[in-house]
C-alpha cells in the first residue's frame, strides 16, 4: 500500500514557521485577492487563503467585483494596488469571466507583487531558472511536499499530465530546473497509459475525474494528483419535509484525477485529494507573499 504524502501536515509545518517570521516583523504582509464575478469553487479557495492568512498573522484584503467589470477598470484598479506600499501581494482568483483578457489582466499586476508567479516576467523567470521572481503556488507546493517527503527529483523521469498555463507547464519547467527528465502530455496525447506508466514521478493536473486508474500506473512511483473534481458520490436526492424529494442532490464529494482507491495499492507513495496539494498551494501562495514582502521592504 502506498505511502501517503500529507500536504495538511506539511502547510501546518510552513504556517508555524510563517508565523513565526511574521510576529517579528514591524509591519505584516498584505495580500490583496481580487475575485471577478461570484463563482462557488472561488468562493471556497479564497475561503481556505484568508483563513489561512488570518492564521498565520498576514492580512487579506478581499476586494469583490462584479462580472460586468470592464477591463479598463479591473487594471486600472490593479495599476491602484501596484503603487500601494502596504499592499505586498496581489492575486486576482483564476477563473475570471471569458470577456475579460486573461493575460493582459495578469500582466497589469507588477511582477514583484506577483505572489501567484503567473506575469510573464516571473513565468520568464522560471524558464531561465532565476530565482529572483515568484514560482507559482501549485507548482510551488508540489515540489516541496516531494522534498520534504526527501522524495528525490533530479535524474527522475517526471511525467505531467496537462499542459496549462497555470499548472502543468509550470510545474513541467520546475521539475526540468530541478534536473527531472521531464515528458508533457496532453488531451491529445495518444496511449497515455503507456507514457504514464514509465514515469518515476507522475504528475496529473488534467481536472477529469479519475482519469488516472491502475492501468496507467505502475509499482514504485511517486503520484501526485492535483486535480479537485466535485462529483456525486452517492446521487440521491435531499428529502423535503413532505417526503417528496428536492431537486438539490446532495452526497457532493471532492475527487482528484487519479482513482485514489485502485492506484494506491500499486504505487510508492501518493498525495490524496482533499489533503495533499489543495494546502499545499495555499501554504506556498504565503511564502511567495512573505518573500515578496522582504524584498519590498
Ligand atoms: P485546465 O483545464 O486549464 O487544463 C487541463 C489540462 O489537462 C489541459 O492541458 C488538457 O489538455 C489536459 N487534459 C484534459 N483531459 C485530458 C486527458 N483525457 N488526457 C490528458 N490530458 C488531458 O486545468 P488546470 O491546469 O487549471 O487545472 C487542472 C486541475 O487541477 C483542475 O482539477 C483544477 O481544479 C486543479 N487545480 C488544483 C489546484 C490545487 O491547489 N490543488 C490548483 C489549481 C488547479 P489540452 O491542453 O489538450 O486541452
Amino acid at each position: 500500500m502506498a505511502k501517503i504524502l500529507d500536504g495538511r501536515i506539511v502547510r501546518d509545518k510552513i504556517a508555524q514557521k510563517l508565523s513565526t517570521q511574521i510576529s517579528s516583523l514591524r509591519t505584516k504582509p498584505k495580500l490583496a485577492i481580487l475575485q471577478v464575478g461570484d463563482l462557488a469553487q472561488s468562493n471556497t479557495y479564497i475561503r481556505q487563503k484568508m483563513l489561512f492568512g488570518q492564521k498565520i498573522g498576514a492580512i487579506v484584503d478581499h476586494q469583490k467585483f462584479p462580472a460586468g467589470i470592464t477591463q479598463k477598470d479591473l487594471i486600472s484598479k490593479l495599476y491602484s494596488l501596484n503603487s500601494i506600499p502596504s499592499t505586498h501581494g496581489i492575486i486576482v482568483q483564476m477563473p475570471i469571466p471569458k470577456s475579460l483578457d486573461k493575460d493582459q489582466i495578469i500582466d497589469s499586476i507588477s511582477p514583484q507583487k506577483d505572489v501567484d508567479g503567473l506575469t510573464s516576467i516571473n513565468l520568464k523567470l522560471l524558464w531561465e531558472n532565476r530565482k529572483e521572481g515568484h514560482i507559482p503556488a501549485t507548482t510551488k507546493g508540489i515540489l516541496t511536499l516531494l522534498d520534504y517527503y526527501k522524495i528525490p527529483i533530479a535524474g527522475k523521469h517526471v511525467v505531467v499530465v496537462g499542459r496549462s498555463f497555470l499548472v502543468g507547464k509550470p510545474t513541467a519547467l520546475a521539475f526540468l530546473n530541478r534536473d527531472a527528465t521531464v515528458t508533457i502530455t496532453h488531451s491529445k496525447s495518444k496511449n497515455l497509459p503507456s507514457i504514464t506508466k514509465t514515469a518515476n514521478i507522475l504528475v496529473v493536473a488534467a481536472g477529469k475525474a479519475k482519469l488516472i486508474g491502475r492501468n496507467h500506473v505502475s509499482s514504485g512511483q511517486v503520484v501526485v494528483d492535483v486535480g479537485i473534481n466535485v462529483i456525486n458520490d452517492k446521487p440521491s436526492f435531499a428529502k423535503a419535509t413532505d417526503g417528496k424529494p428536492e431537486t438539490e442532490p446532495v452526497g457532493r464529494k471532492l475527487v482528484g484525477d487519479v482513482d485514489f482507491e485502485s492506484v494506491r495499492k500499486i504505487v510508492a507513495a501518493i498525495t490524496p485529494v482533499p489533503g495533499g496539494i489543495g494546502p499545499m498551494t495555499v501554504a506556498s501562495l504565503f511564502e511567495n507573499l512573505l518573500e515578496a514582502y522582504k524584498r519590498q521592504t
